[in-house]
């Protein structure tokens, strides 16, 4: 097939509820790598009117950050079939980047400062808890090293080095895993919860984090990480090699960053 036949269709759930911090440039990012290598995308939103036959369609699942309440709204309405095809859609390898409340609802539960636990889809093994509205909430700049074994080799793979995430982030609840893996360790800020060291989940293709940022344009070889397995996973033919692209802004920008945060790798000067 064509390569320029390809076609991405990216959910995106809830972007009017779930979408703090600019977490609507994950969406943005994927859609602008994939046109510019001349692949048709879709972006279809997920929310109150979708039915579970809309979610079988995408490709690709982005979930943003949202406030306590908004994240009751939505584990209201995402129930039912429509649940069960998210979580088909996960466990069958489906790349996703989860941000800050999307993993809370991916996991068992979230108890927020003020009401009601919240249940979430159990398709993450962890839990988040907000300690009360008296802990200070979790906010800055995070770097982490992807340590999910996985996806730490494909994005050494790709770069050349060991792969460093930079993002900001900003949550009052603390995650605790079980046995599902860290997406990778912190390096600078907290993290799940700021005790173990762990930030994030990785699962089949899933990547669930609290790093704003947004995430991918920060970090654009995770996108293409995604891009190429989404490719891989609906045409079914490796192997499909990304055309390159022009990332040198975006790779100053992060070694700006990794030096305001006086993080130092022997490594970074490789990460073009
Ligand atoms: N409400 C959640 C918390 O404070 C998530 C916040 C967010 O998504 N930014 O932990």
């Amino acid at each position: 097939m064509n390569h320029q036949n390809f076609e991405l269709t990216i959910g995106w759930l809830y972007p009017k509820l779930m979408s703090t911090y600019g977490d609507r440039g994950n969406v943005i990012c994927i859609e602008r790598r994939s046109l510019w290598r001349g692949y048709n995308v879709r972006v279809l939103p997920l929310d109150q009117n979708t039915t579970a036959a809309d979610i079988h369609t995408v490709d690709l699942l982005v979930g943003g950050g949202a406030q306590d309440r908004q994240q009751e709204i939505v584990m209201r309405d995402l129930q039912g079939t429509k649940a069960d095809a998210l979580r088909e859609k996960i466990e069958n390898g489906t790349p996703g980047v989860f941000t800050c409340g999307a993993p809370q609802l991916l996991g068992h539960y979230y108890e927020p400062a003020f009401g009601q636990r919240i249940e979430g889809l159990g398709i993450l093994d962890l839990v988040s808890v907000h300690p009360g509205e008296n802990t200070r909430r979790c906010i800055g700049n995070l770097v982490i090293e992807v340590t999910a074994t996985r996806l730490a080799r494909d994005l050494e793979e790709m770069i050349g080095s060991k792969p460093y995430l930079i993002g900001f982030e900003n949550h009052g609840g603390r995650t605790k895993l079980g046995k599902v893996e860290a997406l990778g360790q912190v390096v600078y800020g907290l993290g799940n919860n700021g005790e173990d060291g762990t930030e994030g989940a990785f699962y089949q293709n899933a990547i669930a984090t609290y790093s704003h940022g947004p995430l991918l344009p920060k970090n654009p070889f995770v996108t293409d990480w995604m891009i190429q397995t989404a490719l891989r996973l609906k045409y079914q033919q490796p192997p499909i090699t990304l055309s390159p692209l022009d990332d040198t802004l975006a790779m100053q920008a992060r070694e700006a960053m990794f030096k305001r945060l006086k993080v130092n790798f022997p490594t970074l000067a490789l990460q073009q």
